[in-house]
């Protein structure tokens, strides 16, 4: 706690007229480029990495990075922090982008590979099962990348698994469909501290670059295949 508190008495004393400024501009309203959503992690310094501004992003954090999928009604199959955040940032915040993004070494992930009946607290058990499809896919032998650890496979594979659940939401189909609204999955790799991102074309992550943007622009996002492909 010391250094969290510390923290916040520098920021006090010290924080530039320019910050100050945006935080006043910020309190009269928010325009995030894109909802986030990535694992609780400690190590997934999303700040850091992504370089973002205070209301660059709309932000969602649980273990795992997990997004439940709904039922015919729309409403989602477990927590409804998930899907309360998806429903607030595109149909009032109208953000155009979605990004989930997974990490290596998650323990979440090592978790399910250690099977869930290990897992002595109620709740983290029953949240964590929202990560089975990927548990799936990776038993089944689904690879992305040869060199990974089992773990890390399984984490990417999440990625890709939770990213296809923001699609079972009508609202959200309707405007991947329509091309105003395009969802990424990426992946922090921590020990070299950079984020690679998922092209559904290749079928595998590369290093985040022009490329991404270009993938939304050109409409070959997740959940919309570019034309001919
Ligand atoms: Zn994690």
């Amino acid at each position: 706690m010391h250094k969290l508190i510390r923290g916040i008495a520098r920021f006090r004393e010290e924080s530039t007229p320019g910050q100050k400024t945006l935080f006043a501009q910020l309190a009269l309203g928010q325009r995030p480029d894109a909802l986030f959503v990535c694992c609780s992690d400690s190590r997934v310094a999303l700040n850091v990495f992504a370089s973002t501004e205070p209301g660059d992003l709309f932000v969602v954090r649980n273990v795992g990075n997990l997004v439940p999928y709904c039922d015919a009604y729309g409403v989602s199959t477990s927590d409804r922090s998930e899907a309360a955040a998806i429903e607030f940032a595109v149909n009032n915040l109208r953000v155009r982008d979605i990004i989930i993004c997974g990490h290596s070494e998650c323990g979440a992930m090592q978790a399910l590979l250690s099977g869930l009946e290990n897992v002595p607290w109620p709740n983290l058990k029953s949240w964590l099962a929202a990560a089975h499809p990927a548990l799936a896919r990776c038993r089944a032998g689904e690879e992305i990348d040869p060199g990974l650890s089992e773990v890390n496979r399984l984490s990417q594979l999440n990625v890709i698994e939770q990213a296809s659940h923001f699609l079972t939401y009508p609202f959200v189909r309707e405007r991947v469909d329509s091309g105003e609204l395009s969802i990424h999955a990426w992946w922090f790799d921590i020990a070299r501290a950079e984020v690679i991102g998922y092209d559904p074309r290749l079928k595998r992550f590369k290093l985040v670059d022009d490329w991404a943007e270009q993938m939304a622009l050109t409409g070959a996002c997740i959940g919309r295949p570019a034309a001919g492909s």
